[in-house]
C-alpha cells in the first residue's frame, strides 16, 4: 500500500481498506528502514499518530475531504508549532516555532498527517542537498547520487515512497530540479499564490511554497488546498483560486506550446534533450501546436539570480544573531563577539558565501554596478516572457541540463552547482508558475524532467497539460529499484 498515490490512498481510506493510523504507522516504519537515504531531519511519530486518529474519526463520520488522513512530509523550513524547524542549519538546530506556517495550517485543516520534516540545503541554498548541517540526502534511484536541491529530502522521501506527497519551496528551482532528478511531479506556483507566512525567508521576492508528488493530479489536489490569499503575507495575491482539479480533464488540443531556442542550445546532455523532444511529440499527438519562441535574455538569468538572491538573503538572515533564535555561541567576550561567534559557528560555508556576496553587492560602492543592474535584467527577463506568452499558452523545455550527478562532484565548484538552475530560475525572476514532470530516463536509469512554464496565475494550464501527458505516458509510474 505504501506505493500508492494520494488519490489512491484517499479512495482506500474512504473505502475502509485500511485506516489512516495503519497507513501512517506503515509510513513511519518505512522511513526508519530507509534511514540511510537521510531524507528526514526529524520524524514526528507522536504528532502523526494523533493527526491520523483524528482523521480516522472524520472518515468514520463520513466527513472526510480528499486529503483527510493522507500522510505527508514538510520541507524543514515551514514553521511547525509542535516540531522543530531547523532549515537544515546548525543555527536553528534547537528552534521550535511558536506558530504554524499558513501552508502547514491549511494542510492540517484539510486533514493531512505530518510524518516529519524533510532534509534540505541549509536555508534552501543549494541544488543538491549536500549543504545540510544534517548531512547529504541520497537519491533513491542511485544512492551515490544527489537528489537535487534544495528540497532534496522532500523529493527523496516521495521517490522512495516514504510519503505520497511532500511540500517544498522554490526560490530558483528547488522544487522542480529535485522533482526532475528524482522522477517526480513538482509545481512551483506563481509568486503570491501560496502564502509565505511561516516559511523561513531566503530571498523574499523569489521564494514560493509548492508541492512534489507522484502525479500532477496529486499536485493539483494539494495545491488547491494551499493556494489563496493570506492577510498575514503582504505579497499574497488577493484573487480567486481557479478549480485546478476540474481543469485537469480538459483536452489539450489547440493549446500552443512555445519552444524557446535558448533552452535547446548546447550544454544539455543528449539523453535529456532527446527525451524532451519525444515528450514534445507526445504533446503534439495530443493536439497541441508547437511554435518557436525566443527568450533573448535567458543567459542573464543565472548572474541576475545569483546577485539578487544573495542580496535578499544577506538582509533576511541578519535576524539570526544568537539573541532571538536558535543557537548561541557558548563563549564570547562581548556582544559583538557573541554575534560573530554565533554566526561563524551556526552557518555553513555556502550560506556564508551567499551572505558575503549579498553584503558586497549591496555595499555603497557596488550597489549600482551589481544590485541595480541585476534588477534591470530581471525586468528584461520578465518582459521576454510577456512577449513570448503573446504567442503561446505554455513554454516547454528541459528542467535541468543533466540527470542526477554523483555526491561530491560539484561541491568544490559553486559555479558548476549554480548552473543547475539555468532553466529554472528565470520563472522565479518573472514570478511565473512552473512545473517539472517525469519524461524519460537516461541510459543509467536516471529520471529526466520536462519543464512547463505557465502564464502568471495560470497554474491550471500547466497542470492540465501535465495531467494529459501523464494519461498517455508511464514515466511517472516507475519506482526506483528496491522501493516497490
Ligand atoms: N539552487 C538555487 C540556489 O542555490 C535555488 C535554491 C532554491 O530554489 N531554494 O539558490
Amino acid at each position: 500500500m505504501e506505493c500508492r498515490t494520494v488519490l489512491e490512498h484517499s479512495k482506500a481510506l474512504r473505502g475502509k481498506e485500511y485506516s489512516s493510523l495503519e497507513l501512517t504507522q506503515a509510513m513511519l516504519e518505512r522511513a526508519q528502514s530507509c534511514a540511510s537515504l537521510n531524507a528526514y531531519i526529524t520524524l514526528s511519530p507522536e504528532v502523526a499518530l494523533k493527526q491520523a486518529s483524528t482523521a480516522d474519526k472524520l472518515i468514520g463520520k463520513g466527513k472526510a475531504g480528499p486529503l483527510t488522513g493522507i500522510p505527508l512530509v514538510h520541507k524543514d523550513l515551514f514553521c511547525t508549532k509542535d516540531v522543530r524547524t531547523t532549515c537544515g542549519s546548525r543555527i536553528l538546530d534547537n528552534f521550535i516555532s511558536p506558530y504554524n506556517a499558513t501552508l502547514v495550517e491549511k494542510l492540517q485543516q484539510a486533514g493531512m498527517v505530518m510524518l516529519g520534516k524533510a532534509n534540505m540545503d541549509e536555508f534552501a541554498m543549494g541544488s543538491s542537498t549536500e549543504n545540510s548541517y544534517y548531512g547529504p540526502t541520497r537519491n533513491p534511484w542511485d544512492h551515490e547520487r544527489v537528489p537535487g536541491g534544495s528540497s532534496g529530502g522532500s523529493a527523496a522521501a516521495v521517490a522512495a515512497r516514504l510519503a505520497p506527497v511532500a511540500t517544498g519551496t522554490d526560490t530558483g528551482g528547488s522544487i522542480r530540479q529535485p522533482a526532475a532528478l528524482c522522477g517526480l511531479s513538482g509545481i512551483k506556483p506563481s509568486y503570491g499564490r501560496v502564502s509565505r507566512y511561516g516559511m523561513v525567508a531566503f530571498a523574499s521576492s523569489l521564494d514560493q511554497g509548492g508541492v512534489m508528488a507522484l502525479t500532477s493530479e496529486d499536485c493539483a489536489y494539494v495545491l488547491q488546498a494551499i493556494s489563496g490569499f493570506d492577510e498575514k503575507d503582504s505579497t499574497s495575491v488577493n484573487q480567486a483560486v481557479p478549480d485546478y482539479i476540474h481543469s485537469l480533464s480538459e483536452p489539450i488540443s489547440g493549446k500552443i506550446i512555445g519552444l524557446p531556442r535558448e533552452f535547446f542550445a548546447d550544454g544539455v546532455d543528449k539523453p535529456v534533450s532527446q527525451a524532451i523532444r519525444e515528450s514534445i511529440s507526445v504533446l503534439e499527438q495530443l493536439g497541441a501546436r508547437i511554435v518557436d519562441i525566443e527568450l533573448p535574455n535567458s543567459a542573464a538569468a543565472i548572474p541576475c539570480y545569483y546577485v539578487l538572491a544573495p542580496a535578499e538573503a544577506s538582509s533576511n538572515l541578519a535576524r539570526f544573531d544568537g539573541v532571538r533564535y536558535g543557537h548561541r555561541a557558548s563563549e564570547y567576550s562581548d556582544i559583538v563577539d557573541m554575534y560573530e561567534s554565533t554566526r561563524s559557528e551556526g552557518f555553513g560555508p555556502e550560506v556564508k558565501r551567499r551572505l558575503l556576496i549579498g553584503a558586497y553587492v549591496l555595499s555603497i560602492g557596488y550597489f549600482e554596478a551589481y544590485y541595480v543592474k541585476a534588477q534591470k535584467l530581471r525586468r528584461l527577463i520578465a518582459d521576454d516572457f510577456s512577449k513570448a506568452f503573446e504567442q503561446c499558452d505554455v513554454i516547454v523545455g528541459p528542467t535541468t541540463p543533466t540527470t542526477a550527478f554523483p555526491i561530491g562532484q560539484k561541491t568544490d565548484d559553486p559555479v558548476q552547482m549554480y548552473l543547475n538552475d539555468i532553466f529554472t530560475n528565470s520563472a522565479n525572476l518573472a514570478g511565473l508558475p512552473a512545473m517539472s514532470i517525469p519524461s524519460g530516463f537516461d541510459n543509467q536509469g536516471l529520471p529526466i524532467g520536462l519543464h512547463l512554464i505557465g502564464k502568471y496565475l495560470d497554474e491550471a494550464t500547466i497542470l492540465n497539460i501535465a495531467h494529459q501527458y501523464q494519461l498517455h505516458t508511464d514515466w511517472h509510474q516507475r519506482i526506483p529499484e528496491g522501493y516497490a
